[in-house]
């Protein structure tokens, strides 16, 4: 059986296979760099992460990831109208656009990187590729499928038949709803920005590019043939001049499906004649406390808040995962703990490589090779359902009960298991040793105090103090007279 995948566009589940054989291209919407990133963010990239990984590691594929950063045009409430998120940021922070913009970018790596994720080919900012964005909007002019106002040029959705096929929000639902608020000038509500002009409330906007050349312009106030691009276009752009103008998969947060990713399609296949993205995914929302998290409902965590609490970043990203990507996630703070339960023991069954969980004196029953395979069949067969973690994880503790309770019946089962170990790191990529590094002070301290309790017998001290550090993200362990510590 090969890879399942569910496509939002169709609603179902589908057999991946790539446009080219043995190689993926994949676009996943990044973040807008106005603000640090919440977990609700990050778990959408770590279902793409995830996918990604089972691509490489459970079928061989050579994948070809992009993963934008949008550093200008994205509105406020992803709207046509209102004020650009990093300028808002800007003026709030009383610097410049850029200069937001490459505060949060820098943030947002860090944390990409905390969370393990691999790195994407390319990771093209939205500011470098205006002139693809002029040349997209000037062929849709051209085939009648976008139109100029006093304000900007617009894609005419009443062009593209198709529209609403991904959301559900076709034509007449959207007329019938009056979601789009009326604005005079276009000709259907649902119509949306390709490109504003710097005039009347745009007149203002500091980032600018003139719609004759693509090139950045240094005109100031109100001026008609400066501008900036919308932010459904940008995409369009990216993924076209780095993929093709057809790719195998797009990812994004739910909260992208409408309007933002009914839009692309629009444009692209609009200005291409052809499809454009053969399999979309979608990462269900984060929900905290019964409640969307969400920027605006400033009901966010970060990275940086988890890893105060003494949580290590690879047990938010184990939690992260472990939920099916189409379910909701109701983060709590027991889930966490569970969470980093779960993966730490799986950590130290991996680090016994095969030795049973305790010894005994009692004769414990073999393992064979075959045995192991059957877990690691379990497991890809899992990761093949639309990426199906909780099988997945299923097949792993079932595997640890296994082995935790045998040995290991000759060589060929060991190298089955380490086989087996191998490919679940590479998939979750939340299982990796923890690497040594420096021991912080304050750990440190509390290590040199619990050796002086140990001396003193004071084993009831000594525990407490084992506890304070695990909490601090650090295990001690007892090996003769010297205390070993380890990153958990
Ligand atoms: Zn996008």
């Amino acid at each position: 059986m090969g890879l399942k995948l569910y496509n939002t566009f169709s609603k179902h589940e589908e057999d991946f296979v790539p446009l080219k054989e043995g190689v993926v291209s994949m676009y996943t919407c990044g973040p807008t760099v106005y603000g640090r990133p919440h977990i609700g963010n990050y778990s959408s990239f770590l279902m793409a992460d995830l996918l990604r990984r089972w691509l490489e590691t459970g079928h061989g594929y050579a994948v070809t990831h992009v993963k934008n950063i949008t550093d200008v045009g994205h509105l406020i409430a992803d709207a046509d109208t209102g004020e650009d998120k990093v300028e808002k940021q800007a003026k709030t922070e009383k610097t410049d656009p850029l200069a937001i913009a490459k505060r949060y970018t820098e943030q947002y790596l860090e944390d990409e990187k905390a969370l393990n994720m691999r790195e994407p080919q390319e990771r093209p900012r939205a500011t470098q590729y205006v002139k693809d964005m002029v040349a997209i909007i000037r062929t849709l002019l051209a085939k009648g499928n976008a139109y100029e106002t006093e304000d900007g040029f617009y894609f005419s959705v009443e062009t593209f038949p198709a529209y609403g096929k991904l959301s559900g929000n076709t034509l007449d639902k959207l007329d019938a709803g009056a979601r789009v608020a009326i604005d005079e000038a276009k000709k259907h509500p649902a119509d949306f920005a390709l490109w504003k002009k710097c005039v009347a409330r745009n007149s203002h906007h500091l980032l600018r590019w003139s719609f004759e050349s693509g090139e950045r312009s240094k005109t100031e106030g109100e001026d008609a043939s400066s501008g900036f691009p919308g932010w459904h276009i940008e995409c369009s752009a990216m993924s076209a001049r780095i993929l093709g103008t057809e790719i195998d998969i797009h990812t994004g947060g739910e909260d992208n499906i409408f309007p933002h990713h009914e839009c692309e399609i629009a444009q692209s296949e609009s200005a291409n004649g052809h499809r454009f993205v053969r399999f979309w995914l979608h990462k269900r929302r984060i929900d905290l406390a019964g409640e969307k998290m969400s920027k605006s409902l400033g009901n966010v965590l970060s990275v940086p808040t988890v890893v105060e609490k003494g949580y290590s970043p690879q047990d938010l990203r184990y939690y992260l995962l472990s939920v099916h990507y189409r379910t909701n996630l109701k983060f709590s703070w027991k889930g966490m703990d569970d969470a980093r339960d779960s993966r730490r023991s799986i950590c130290e069954w991996m680090e016994r490589g095969g030795e049973p969980a305790s010894e005994g004196t009692k004769k414990l029953p073999s393992v064979f090779s075959a045995d192991i395979q059957k877990f690691d069949a379990d497991f890809s067969l899992a990761m093949d359902t639309d990426l199906n973690v909780s099988g997945a994880l299923a097949a792993i503790h079932n595997c640890m009960h296994k082995t935790n309770a045998s040995t290991m019946a000759d060589s060929k089962a060991s190298m089955a298991l380490q086989k087996f170990i191998e490919k679940i790191r590479n998939t979750f990529g939340c299982f990796d040793a923890a690497s040594e590094g420096e021991i912080p002070a304050a750990v440190q301290e509390l290590v040199d105090v619990r050796a002086v309790a140990r001396e003193q017998k004071d084993f009831k001290e000594s525990d407490r103090l084992r506890d304070e550090i695990k909490k601090m993200g650090y295990e001690v362990r007892d090996e003769m007279k010297e205390q070993k510590i380890k990153k958990l």
